[in-house]
């Protein structure tokens, strides 16, 4: 059978991988059942037990309409007679007893039962859980593009419930129902063969009907999957761009597409709802006929003797045993069908789970690497080369040397590699070719936890997590106490408006809290790197998008934090960086200047051109860079585009 209900999507990043994966049921099994097995022998053994007592009050029901109306019979011949009472209404008696007892009984192997098998799927639900998450961690920048995004996010919370229900439910269902299928079975061959025959005649039947069921099924569910996606992705974009709808004035518009995308979540789920509801009717229509049969012919037989080709005995009591059990038998197999179906949509979410868990990462880290010492914070870049796939070169023949404390400053238009060049440091990956050395040490030779203790990061794009601003003040450092934070904030220039915040450093921020500006965010995560305290800095266009005044606010926190510290910055704005001890300036990937903003003014090649176009003397550029910019746009939009 196909198990592909839950992989569709032509953009799945995993796919690869996930074709390596061989059998990922056995997998789950191997690696995460064996330290649970004591629970899953625990909840099988009660399982068994629990159906067989479920079964108990039928059979004593037959056995009791035999010996107390009939009289005729040896009671309960798996007992010593010498413990079953001898009159009729004493029998009664002890037969309820019996009864009850199993109840009781039956109702405490249910509570096993289910308690192990909850326990296993839980055990390996959360263990599953947090693996794919550390994984996930683990991965290169790449993954987290915003299409794959959505994926990790399905693969974290959909396929990890998922195997949830099939451990439980499914696991569960599977063996409840393969012991009942199996003792009721039993049961009724031994006590009349050619009856049990008659009574299962319906049986291959409903396993072929519930096979095909399956099977058209299927895809019907992975068109409401994808379709939902769709569905999803569509109100989620409408609800972030609400601004522009409005002032576009496309309300009906996108209104009409919403219409599309719900109506094919309609159609597909109604796809899947008219095979859903004649399912059961038919499975019905089959079962009654092999009731109508057994009930006819077993009744025919108890009140007259064997009709046709059967011979032997058949007493009431047996009589009502079939009729009972055999209702039970069929149900079970039609269930049987849906098992099938939980387990493959569980392997399908097992694939994706180890197909990112086996997805390769580019960063290894060396198991015998060195912690990174930091002595002045130095740093050269020898011919460094790296490209993003293996074979075109982003960046290339980088080459520069940074003394302890110095600020170099990387300048370039749009694309020509700047944050690729500084990626390299914070080694969110590693060079193709060359070395990047912190005082001396090779940095792919060291652990990147030193590493990532030695180099802060402060970018444009502020992140803050859900939590006070002391905590994300804190975050990283974790065990700096207020004193410390307020120091920090102090020099970031943020301690004035935190005081103004609600409840100053303990007020919530972050997606659900209060909503900080730009700017303040940005003056947050400089303090954050104020009391982290690391020797070498990368600073990311950390002042673009601001207004003057914060600007201004922002590069008076800046100087303070990147005094005494080895410096790389990106800046839009050439003014915040021409005190740089070194300017860099890349285009297409390649330095094409160096020196300092005297020197690159002086040869009046990119850089001034650059410095000319902020300082608004754009009557005064040469036509030749003019055309290189437009061409150069024209490329970043095509790349957008993509
Ligand atoms: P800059 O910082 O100078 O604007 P970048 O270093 O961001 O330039 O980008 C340099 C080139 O690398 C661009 O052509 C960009 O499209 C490409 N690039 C950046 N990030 C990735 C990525 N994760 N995967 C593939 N290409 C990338």
């Amino acid at each position: 059978m196909s198990t592909a209900p839950d992989n569709e999507g032509d953009d799945d990043p995993f796919e690869e991988q996930r074709a390596d994966v061989d059998n990922a049921m056995v997998q789950l099994f191997d690696e995460y059942g064996r330290d649970h097995s004591f629970q899953a022998v625990v909840a099988v053994l009660a399982s068994v037990f629990a159906r067989v007592l479920d079964l108990a009050p039928p059979v004593l029901l037959g056995l009791a309409i035999d010996s107390v109306i009939q009289g005729n019979k040896a009671f309960l011949p798996f007992l010593p007679q010498s413990v079953v009472p001898s009159s009729k209404p004493d029998r009664l008696l002890f037969m309820g007893g019996l009864i009850a007892g199993s109840f009781l009984l039956g109702a405490a192997f249910h509570w096993i039962r289910n308690w192990g098998f909850n326990s296993f799927s839980q055990h390996i639900q959360h263990r599953v859980r947090t693996d794919t998450y550390d994984k996930m961690q683990r991965l290169n920048m790449d993954f987290f593009a915003t299409k794959q995004t959505g994926e990790m996010m399905s693969i974290l919370s959909n396929d990890v419930n998922r195997l949830e229900r099939f451990l439980n439910d499914g696991l569960n269902s599977a063996f409840r129902l393969s012991v009942m299928v199996l003792a009721i079975g039993v049961y009724l061959f031994v006590v009349n063969w050619q009856l049990a025959v008659l009574t299962m005649l319906p049986v291959p039947i409903i396993a072929l009907f519930t096979y095909r069921f399956v099977n058209a099924i299927q895809p019907k569910y992975a068109d409401v999957r994808s379709s939902v996606g769709h569905l999803n992705s569509r109100l989620e974009n409408n609800l972030g761009g609400i601004q522009v709808i409005k002032t576009s004035n496309t309300e009906r518009y996108e209104s009409d597409r919403v219409d599309d995308v719900s109506q094919g979540y309609f159609d597909a789920n109604w796809g899947a709802i008219t095979i859903r509801i004649k399912f059961f009717p038919a499975l019905r229509i089959i079962s009654g006929v092999g009731f109508v049969l057994t009930f006819v012919i077993g009744g025919i037989w108890v009140a007259t003797g064997p009709p046709m080709f059967f011979s032997g005995t058949l007493d009431p009591g047996e009589f009502v045993t079939f009729i009972l059990l055999s209702q039970q038998f069929i149900w079970p197999m039609a269930q049987f069908g849906q098992i099938i179906n939980m387990y493959q949509r569980a392997r399908a979410s097992s694939e994706r789970i180890f197909g990112l868990m086996n997805e390769p990462s580019r960063i290894e880290e060396n198991p015998d690497a060195d912690e990174l010492v930091v002595d002045d914070g130095g740093v050269v870049y020898d011919d460094v080369r790296f490209g993003y796939d293996d074979d075109d070169a982003i960046v290339e023949h980088i080459d520069f040397q940074v003394d302890g404390g110095d600020t170099l400053a990387l300048v370039g238009p749009t694309g020509a590699g700047k944050s690729t060049v500084l990626k390299l440091l914070l080694r969110m990956y590693d060079v193709d070719a060359g070395a990047v050395r912190v005082d001396g040490q090779d940095i792919s030779g060291v652990t990147l936890p030193s590493l990532r203790r030695h180099v802060g990061y402060v970018s444009q794009d502020t992140f803050l997590f859900y939590g006070t601003v002391e905590e994300n003040i804190t975050y990283g450092t974790f065990d700096a106490d207020r004193e410390a934070v307020v120091d920090a904030a102090k020099a970031a220039e943020a301690h004035e408006f935190i005081q103004n915040l609600p409840d100053g450093y303990d007020t919530e921020v972050g997606e659900r809290g209060v909503k900080l500006s730009g700017g303040q965010r940005q003056r947050i995560d400089i303090a954050r790197a104020i009391l982290k305290d690391p020797e070498i800095l990368v600073l990311d266009e950390a002042t673009s998008d601001v207004d003057t005044e914060t600007e201004m606010l922002i590069q008076r926190s800046l100087d303070r934090l990147t005094e005494d510290r080895t410096t790389f910055s990106i800046a839009h704005r050439l003014s915040t960086i021409k005190d740089a001890d070194q300017i860099v300036v890349l285009e297409d990937g390649e330095i094409v200047e160096r020196g300092t903003h005297a020197d690159l003014l002086g040869d009046e090649g990119l850089y001034a051109n650059l410095w000319g176009v902020q300082a608004g003397e754009i009557d005064e550029l040469p036509d030749e860079f003019i055309e290189r910019a437009a061409k150069r746009q024209a490329t970043v939009d095509d790349q957008d585009d993509d």
